[in-house]
Formats: C-alpha cells, sequence, structure tokens
C-alpha cells in the first residue's frame, strides 16, 4: 500500500501504476483492507489537510463504518461493488446525510441534508468508503477556492498558489494524496480548472448523463458532476458507476453508459484532432502554447490528422455565461430566505419581515454570491430580459452549432484548460480577470457537450514548476471516444514528461 505523501511542498507525483483501480485490485487481492487505507489517509489528512484547507469535514465515524463492512464482506467472499477498497471524497455541495452541507457557506453553516444525493447513493452502492466534504467557492461561484466562507484552499504544487475552483478541495485532496479520487461539480469549469492546476484529471460527462439530484443548484440548465481523478481510467470508473438515468433527476438521459474504456485507448492515426484557433491565443501563458504544441506534434507524429478549427463565438461564451449562470443562480438561490432554513439574522426590535429577509441574505452570502444574484436577478428584470437573457439563450444556440460545425470536420477539440498555471492566492481579485479563467471551458457547459482535462506537462512561472491542463472535446453523448481520446493523450503526456506524470 502506498502511504500518501504528506510533504505538501513537494511537487506531488502520481505513480502511473498506483492509480484507484490499482488500489481496489490491491484490497481484493489481500494486499491490503479498506480499513488500513483509509486510516492511513484519516493520518495524511491530520497532517496535510491545516495547511492545505481542502477539507471542511472528515467523515471518519461513518467512513470507518464503510470500511470495515466492506473488509468484512470482501472476507466472506461477497463483491461489495466495483469501488470496494476506494476511498473517495465529495465537494460540499452534494448533499449528504451524514455530516453537513455547506457550499462554504455562511447561510449553510448548519444544514445537514435528510437525503443523499444520487451520486453519494450510487458510490456507496458501488463500495466506496466516503471521507469527507471538500471546500468549495461559495455556491461554486469562482475559479480560485478564495471565496470559501472556511479560508482558501491551498495548491498542493505551490502552498501559496490557487487550488483552482469552485472544486478546488476536491483537487487539491486528490492531488495531495489525501483521497484516491473526488467529485465536484462543473457549471462552466469548476472541476477542469482546479484539476488542471492541481495536476489531475477531470470529467465532465454530457448534461443529463450524470443526475443532479442533491447537487445544490447553482445553474441547473449548465450543473453536471463530474470525477477528479488521478488517471483517465480513475474517472472513467467512477463514471460508469455515476452515470444513467434517475426517477429524480427528470433531465437525465435514458441512454446506456457503456464501458468507456472496454476497448483501451484509441488509435490516434484513425483521429481527426482539431485545434480551435481561437484557444492557441496570445493570452496564453508561454508554457501552456509550448505543451500544447508538444501534444500536438506528438499525435500528428502518430498519425493523427490536426485539423485548423474556427470556433469564433469562444470569447462570447463567458458573456453569455454570465448572463445565463447568474440568472439561474438568483432563482436557485432565493430559496434562502433565513425563514424556511438556513443562516438567520438576530432579529432586531420593530424590524419587519424584508428588513429580516435582507439582513440575512447581506450576513449570510459572501460578497461573490451577492453580486451574482443582484445581476441575476438584474438581467431577469422586465426592462431587460429581453436585452440581456432572451439574446444570452439565442447566442447559447449559436454556440451549440458552430460545435456542431466544427464536429463535422474533426472527432476531437483539443486545447488548453484554462490560459494560464494556477495564480498566487489574492493576485486576480478583479472579477474580470477571474471570470477570465473559464474562457476554454464554459463553452461545454453551454452547449451541454463531454468534457475532459488531463494533466499536459509542467510549466516554469516565477521559480515554481506548476501543473497545466490539456483540454478535450467531443460531441454529445460521445463519452466512450472522448475518454478513450483522453486516455491516448495522456500516455503520450506521460511518455514525453515522465515528471509530469509522476513516474
Ligand atoms: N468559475 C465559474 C464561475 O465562477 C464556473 C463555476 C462552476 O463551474 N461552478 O461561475
Amino acid at each position: 500500500m502506498t502511504t500518501p505523501s504528506t510533504d505538501v511542498t513537494s511537487t506531488p507525483c502520481f505513480d502511473p501504476g498506483d492509480d484507484l483501480t490499482a488500489r481496489v485490485q490491491s484490497v481484493r487481492d489481500g494486499d491490503t483492507t479498506t480499513s488500513l487505507r483509509l486510516e492511513s489517509m484519516l493520518t495524511a489528512i491530520d497532517t496535510v489537510n491545516p495547511s492545505l484547507n481542502a477539507y471542511h469535514e472528515i467523515l471518519s465515524d461513518s467512513a470507518r463504518v464503510t470500511a470495515n463492512s466492506i473488509d468484512t464482506r470482501l472476507a466472506a467472499g461477497e463483491d461489495p461493488g466495483p469501488l470496494a477498497g476506494s476511498v473517495i471524497a465529495l465537494k460540499d455541495n452534494l448533499c449528504t446525510t451524514e455530516g453537513y452541507t455547506t457550499c462554504s457557506s455562511r447561510m449553510l453553516e448548519n444544514y445537514r441534508s435528510p437525503f443523499d444525493a444520487t451520486v453519494v447513493t450510487r458510490l456507496l452502492n458501488a463500495g466506496a468508503t466516503l471521507i469527507g466534504k471538500t471546500n468549495m467557492d461559495e455556491f461554486a461561484m469562482g475559479s480560485s477556492s478564495e471565496t470559501c466562507a472556511w479560508g482558501p484552499v491551498r495548491n498542493p504544487h505551490g502552498i501559496n498558489r490557487v487550488p483552482g475552483g469552485s472544486s478546488g478541495g476536491s483537487a487539491a485532496a486528490v492531488s495531495a494524496g489525501i483521497t484516491d479520487a473526488a467529485l465536484g461539480s462543473d457549471t462552466g469549469g469548476s472541476i477542469r480548472q482546479p484539476a488542471a492546476f492541481c495536476g489531475c484529471v477531470a470529467f465532465k460527462p454530457t448534461y443529463g448523463r450524470i443526475s443532479r439530484y442533491g447537487l445544490v443548484a447553482f445553474g441547473s440548465s449548465l450543473d453536471q458532476i463530474g470525477p477528479i481523478a488521478r488517471s483517465v481510467r480513475d474517472a472513467a470508473m467512477i463514471y460508469e458507476v455515476l452515470g444513467g438515468i434517475d426517477p429524480h433527476d427528470a433531465t437525465t438521459s435514458d441512454l446506456a453508459v457503456e464501458p468507456p474504456l472496454a476497448d483501451g485507448p484509441i488509435d490516434p492515426s484513425s483521429l481527426r484532432v482539431g485545434i480551435p484557433r481561437e484557444h492557441c491565443t496570445d493570452r496564453n501563458h508561454p508554457g501552456v502554447t509550448a505543451n500544447l504544441q508538444r501534444i500536438i506534434e506528438s499525435l500528428r507524429a502518430a498519425g493523427a490528422t490536426i485539423v485548423d478549427i474556427d470556433l469564433p463565438l469562444t470569447d462570447h461564451g463567458i458573456s453569455t455565461y454570465y448572463v445565463i449562470a447568474p440568472a439561474e443562480a438568483s432563482s436557485n438561490l432565493s430559496r434562502y430566505d433565513g425563514i424556511r432554513y438556513g443562516y438567520r439574522a438576530d432579529p432586531r426590535p420593530g424590524e419587519g419581515l424584508e428588513e429580516l429577509y435582507a439582513r440575512t441574505r447581506t450576513e449570510g452570502f459572501g460578497p461573490e454570491v451577492r453580486r451574482r444574484i443582484m445581476l441575476g436577478t438584474y438581467v431577469l428584470s422586465a426592462g431587460y430580459y429581453d436585452a440581456y437573457y432572451k439574446r444570452s439563450l439565442q447566442v447559447r444556440r449559436l454556440i451549440k452549432q458552430e460545435f456542431d460545425s466544427a464536429f463535422q470536420k474533426c472527432d476531437v477539440l483539443l486545447g488548453p484548460t484554462s490560459p494560464c498555471p494556477a495564480f498566487r492566492i489574492g493576485a486576480e481579485l478583479d472579477p474580470i480577470s477571474m471570470y477570465l479563467n473559464d474562457v476554454y471551458t464554459v463553452n461545454a457547459n453551454i452547449a451541454g457537450i463531454p468534457a475532459i482535462s488531463v494533466p499536459g506537462g509542467m510549466i516554469d512561472e516565477d521559480g515554481e514548476s506548476l501543473p497545466m491542463g490539456l483540454h478535450l472535446q467531443t460531441p454529445a453523448y460521445c463519452e466512450t471516444t472522448l475518454l478513450r481520446i483522453a486516455s491516448t493523450v495522456e500516455s503520450m503526456v506521460r511518455q514525453a514528461d515522465p515528471i509530469a506524470a509522476g513516474a
């Protein structure tokens, strides 16, 4: 059994042979037990979490009970499921009956969910041990995990750097080895950008592939849950467990979820790889450009056809997203009124209901969440609905059409996940620069298509070596193709850059 690295100042490394799949096998083979693995993670969390702030809550009691029951069932010759032996963390916007579900907000500081999210039930039914709830940007709004009400999360690759957001705690925990894998939510890039910043894999399937039941809603037409993991193989394994129709979520698809890597990685010589010109601009960090170029050359050398693609609406994605997402958020977050549940400001003598609502929401929400609610309420207001909200829905349709025509010319789109590597904590206080982190990721949510970020190598930035991510997108419901291509790209990066891949 591998002991997770506790030295957070060193570059965390993933041994390609030591992913979740291998760990689950080692428990099945009797080389170790779920309980031993869990205890080792809990010890590592005690050492590492005070500096990383990846976890808000450790579910040690329930995790010990689960791990013990998995080991007992395995010893009795039963099959507790494909994830038996694994330890998985959950972003704190996924409802669990164990512990709290806070969305890293004072508003939900004491909230306990009366039910488990469908993804939580599916993980437990597949034999996973759920170790804790991870910190995030408040209500999943942000790209740095600095808006977390419990303090910023730190990046294991550089302790003064952000881990990305909003699923920063999940990505930091995977990267530091204090969980085998984690779930996050992705409304505009919130699993992919943190995975890129922390050197992990994150996979956002097609909208509707994974049930959102029990995910605290942000932008309901954009939200998807997805795994953050050490390898494409791990992400595929978790996706297979989570995916599929759910009677609790009417937007889930009834298409069967195939075992995505049953046929292994794809032969690149059969592939047309599209490179969007708009993703290769000089806004990218030079290291991002160099690593992207290197993988393009490796794919070309392996026989892939490289196709230039135009996605002129790329930059419009951010403006479209920042109308649609806040509009949906302003409606979703109206339930936090301090009356039905959540934080309530102390009533003042003579104060009316309206004032109590206003003070509760002002005190309970942080500044970024309040900004989004105001923005969303504004774009939905009678005088501006047509000019902003309706217009954004029209652009959304055009963005979908742009992807449709791109996929006539190629099988997959390849670019960077984010224009830059992890920035310093406190560096990007201006909201617009923060929003631009997601320029390459938001359009997959707007169009509802699947997308994945895989580690693309390391970048030198002011003497620090930081990971960057490669972003791959395919048409809706082509998860199998996407994961097979991602697996090919992952092994090419590992061959070219064994240090980045952790060999
Ligand atoms: N960074 C984007 C935002 O702040 C995306 C967040 C997300 O995907 N949850 O809205």
